[in-house]
């Protein structure tokens, strides 16, 4: 053991050679494993723990159920019938009676367990005559002093030519030399809530986290299963916290630090516009437009995200919110990502203002320079009450009168990192994000954390649904029949490939990949040969794409061949059959997307998916579940699951740091947690400023201060 006056100085940043018990062949091999400083010897976590099975007397052993015993050696046999070949039988026995081991070939433990001494034996026993046997268990040799127990022992991550026990050692004893100098980030009143936050279920009969000193003790040598439990929650807790403390610190820059007009909408205004939709308004979307009127009655910017199912109507929602802010006196803005979608918003707003007082202006690369300028003025002076348009365009020069409200359609990569950047007159708008695709709530917790966040699961009344099926390539005439005979009763399909041309002159050409043009070529030549077929896709001119979008949508010809570019968005009630060619190469997400365009009508819909150049078993795997689940936010999980949160929109993407401990899709109950505690902790203290918060405090801006761009709010 260390002793610790004669190391008082050593602190966390401290050298490695600072530590009197560390030789210079281990610290060697520590650097090796990246670390350097004492700090890195403590928070070098076990990868995993090595649980030996609990103790047990004789006769509470059961058959093929793990076991550990302590006994003394009595008997020992060996015997070798052929050279070379050995069995030894050692015989072990406690107050509660004896049981065998049994070791094949390795006629040296007959004199590794002599007779008399004391053993703690772990394995795995079978029945035999009716004696418990153990085939080759682990056996650990007790001396006098060692107090039986079944120990847990920490697994570190090793490199070539570093064992365990260089490691355990060492390390056991800087964490008990520093265990009582750490500075506690999280104030016992932390510890506490972050159990009374966490779900029922959950919580065992902790009632609190344990303090750094015993986590620190505790995840490297924990006394029991229960104590390593404990210490886990709590770093996992801590990790989390730290990131939704700089979400909460960034929600917060971005709405109560700002200033944005107050949307009051009374029961008058909301039957009004409520009056306009065709159709009454689903629970969900009731629920969420009640959040955002709360939230823009508000003197600070709404920033809030509506996660919806395709199909689930955020379309409604977001023309609720243009039009309270009209009535308040102030523009709205909607930015789509698409010029084709851009217009399809464009059309349903003015079916809808039909005969009303608002006028709506559309921004799109296709209209002419005059027409643009025009615009541009009509925005300044305030004689356009919404402007519907692409991103990009308006992000350009547009100035407004009195921006209330900007919504963006069928975004995903917006969130942490990304501001909206339309100001007028020093005030910022309501911001409301609808996201193209359901992202597991835990997912989205991080990756949009510094936004409000709404879901609407469910969908309008009175939707047929969609019938899916993963298609043989055996079926592929019956399925064209099939097609065909929905084509004859007035339906309008869609066939979806991965490529705009086939690749032919490239290595690759020996996978077909089906794509666009061969497609549409060999179908009007035969299959569909009777129907009009046009293609569609992203190369064309924007023109050219949006004719032929607009001549689908009015029913003027019968099929679509088209890559991805419909994923988004695109409504078209008629268009009820999709085959989806290749379908092996897009996510589950995306395709879940692609089918929410014939989701929309009254007629039931049908999907079919081919896979093209021989899938993998793996990948009809991965598609069973598009026959299984019509569910957007069960197949992210599915998503989730398969292919783990970096995969799923790119954790990497969005620029932030990775977990350390925590696990996204494990550890959500802890997130939820940290996420409620978070919120608490800043709406009480918004700079964090009070000194039992100053160590937390410095562990949010030292992880995500340069990040998430917060400045000095803390
Ligand atoms: P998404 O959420 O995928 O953007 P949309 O907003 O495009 O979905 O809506 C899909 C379809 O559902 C549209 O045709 C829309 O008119 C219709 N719709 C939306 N809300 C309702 C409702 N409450 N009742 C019936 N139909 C609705
Ligand atoms: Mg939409």
């Amino acid at each position: 053991m260390i002793d610790k006056e004669a190391t008082s100085e050593i602190s966390l940043n401290s050298p490695l050679s600072d530590l009197p018990g560390l030789t210079p062949t281990r610290a060697r091999l520590f650097s090796r494993l990246k670390m350097h400083r004492v700090r890195d010897v403590v928070f070098f976590f076990p990868r995993s723990y090595e649980i030996p099975a609990p103790l047990m007397d004789v006769d509470q052993i059961r058959e093929g159920e793990p076991a550990s015993l302590v006994g003394e050696v009595t008997e020992i046999e060996s015997t070798s019938r052929t050279p070379g070949k050995s069995i030894t039988g050692i015989l072990v026995e406690n107050e509660s009676g004896a049981v065998r081991l049994v070791f094949f070939n390795q006629a040296y433990r007959a004199t590794q367990y002599p007779r008399g001494s004391r053993v703690m034996v772990s394995g795995t026993p079978k029945l035999s005559g009716f004696r418990m046997e153990f085939v080759h268990p682990k056996v650990t040799v007790l001396e006098e002093e060692d107090i039986a127990q079944a120990q847990i022992l920490p697994i570190y991550s090793l490199s070539e030519g570093i064992k365990q026990w260089d490691l355990r050692g060492p390390i056991a004893e800087t964490v008990e030399l520093m265990a009582d100098r750490l500075t506690e980030a999280l104030p016992s009143s932390i510890r506490t809530q972050a159990l009374v936050e966490l779900e029922d279920n959950m919580r065992d009969d902790q009632t609190a986290l344990p303090d750094i000193a015993t986590a620190i003790r505790h995840i490297h040598n924990p006394p029991d299963e229960a104590s390593l439990a404990a210490a886990r929650s709590r770093f996992v807790f801590q990790e989390l916290l730290v990131m939704q403390l700089a979400m909460a610190l960034r929600r917060r820059s971005l709405t109560v630090d700002l200033q944005a007009p107050p949307i009051e909408s009374t029961a008058m205004i909301d039957a009004r516009i409520v009056n306009r939709f065709p159709f009454s308004l689903t629970g969900d979307q009731r629920l969420v437009i009640d959040e955002i009127r709360r939230d823009m009655a508000c003197q600070f910017p709404m920033n809030r995200m509506l996660q919806a199912d395709v199909g689930a109507g955020k379309t409604v929602v977001a023309i609720y919110a243009m039009l309270s802010t009209v009535a308040g006196g102030h523009q709205a803005v909607l930015m789509a990502p698409t010029e084709v979608l851009a217009r399809q918003h464009h059309r349903t707003l003015t079916r809808m203002m039909d005969g009303s007082q608002v006028r709506i202006g559309l921004l799109t690369g296709s209209i002419s320079r005059r027409e643009r300028a025009e615009l541009i003025v009509a925005v300044a002076s305030g004689d356009i009450d919404m402007l519907i348009g692409t991103q990009a365009l308006i992000y350009g020069e547009i100035e407004f009168k009195s921006l209330g409200l900007c919504v963006i359609d069928e975004q995903h990569k917006f969130g942490v990192n990304q501001r909206v950047k339309l100001r007028s007159g020093g005030i910022d708008p309501h911001v409301l994000v609808m996201s193209a695709t359901p992202i597991p709530r835990s997912v989205a917790l991080t990756m949009f954390g510094d936004v409000e966040l709404s879901t609407m699961r469910e969908k309008p009344p009175g939707r047929a649904g969609v019938k899916t099926y993963l298609g043989r390539d055996e079926w592929r005439n019956r399925w064209w029949g099939f097609v065909r005979e929905r084509l004859d009763e007035g339906r309008q399909a869609f066939v979806v490939a991965p490529r705009v041309t086939s690749v032919e002159s490239d290595e690759e050409s020996k996978e077909s990949v089906a794509s666009v043009e061969a497609t549409y070529e060999e179908l009007a030549k035969d299959q569909l040969r009777d129907y009009q077929v046009e293609l569609l896709h992203g190369r064309m001119p924007p023109e050219e794409k949006e004719s032929v979008m607009r001549r689908f949508a009015n029913g003027d010809f019968h099929v679509l061949v088209s890559t991805t570019v419909i994923e988004v968005g695109i409504d078209i009630p008629n268009a009820t059959v999709m085959t989806i060619l290749g379908a092996q190469r897009f996510g589950l997400a995306q395709l879940h997307q692609l089918r929410g365009r014939i989701a929309r009508g009254t007629h039931a819909g049908h999907l079919c998916l081919f896979t093209d150049g021989g899938a993998a078993p793996e990948e009809y795997e991965r598609l069973q579940v598009m026959e299984q689940s019509d569910d957007g936010f069960e197949l992210a999980e599915a998503d989730f699951r398969m292919r783990g949160a970096g995969d799923l929109l790119g954790q990497r993407q969005s620029g932030m740091p990775p977990m350390m401990v925590a696990d996204l899709q494990r550890d959500e109950a802890w997130l939820l947690s940290a996420r409620r505690v978070a919120q608490a902790v800043v709406e009480d203290d918004p700079t964090l400023g009070s000194p039992e918060l100053d160590e937390l405090g410095k562990q949010v801006r030292r992880r995500y201060a340069k990040r998430l761009e917060l400045g000095d709010a803390v």
